[in-house]
């Protein structure tokens, strides 16, 4: 265990994971807000495969606001089908785009006030289409992965994402927020996964504390 500053600590574990994690990304694939705002509904407590295994097919049938918002719902909950919760996740798309219609003219909104107003868009959401589909970066998307490993390295003591979020912007530069949440997906599928994490291969391990492994 090395004791370093702790921005110290935590910008030189960045940059080993960016090293080992050399073609980082966002993992779920869009084009567009609209889609971004449809694949991230789709996401919660699903694999992002499974979402971007669905999307192709869903985004060449529709391709704004209103072909969302008109159509049965049932026809749609029979796009997503093969997606966990797809009843809940069709009629959230659905809402979120009449409200996209009434409110903002068919567009997704770019600020999280307006984002988190959206059916099915919470804060983590709200930040993920800021950041990947308008590139504004004002907040660290906090998922299961940046969850478990914060709580890991020593980032945070808590458990609720707001707070968590708020230790990580104090402690992580705003340059690396927006690949940070790729970063700790990468490493918590490859190394760091939620039983027996694998810290003997681990490129932090050094710089780690292990909390509560
Ligand atoms: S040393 Fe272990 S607990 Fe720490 S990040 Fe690596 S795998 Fe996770």
């Amino acid at each position: 265990m090395i004791f370093l500053g702790e921005r110290e600590r935590a910008a030189k574990i960045i940059r080993k994971l960016k090293a080992k994690y050399p073609n980082t990304r966002y993992y779920l694939n869009f084009s567009s807000p609209l889609e971004l705002l449809a694949a991230t509904i789709l996401s919660a407590q699903a694999r992002d495969e499974l979402v971007n295994s669905v999307t192709p097919k869903l985004f060449k049938k529709y391709k704004s606001a209103p072909d969302y918002a008109n159509l049965p719902v049932s026809q749609l909950e029979k796009d997503i089908k093969r997606v966990n919760f797809f009843r809940n996740k069709a009629k959230a798309i659905q809402n979120a785009c009449k409200m996209l219609i009434k409110q903002y003219g068919g567009k997704v909104p770019d600020t999280m006030e307006e984002l988190i107003q959206l059916p099915g868009i919470g804060r983590k959401s709200a930040n993920a289409i800021l950041i990947n589909a308008f590139n504004k970066v004002e907040g660290i998307v906090v998922d299961t992965h940046v969850i478990r490993l914060s709580l890991r390295l020593g980032f945070t003591r808590d458990y609720d994402p707001e707070k968590i979020e708020r230790d990580l912007m104090k402690l992580i530069p705003k340059i690396n927020w927006k690949p940070f949440p790729w970063l700790m997906k990468d490493h918590g599928r490859a190394i760091c996964v939620p039983k027996r994490p694998k810290c003997p291969e681990c490129v932090v391990n050094e710089l780690c504390p292990k909390v509560g492994v």
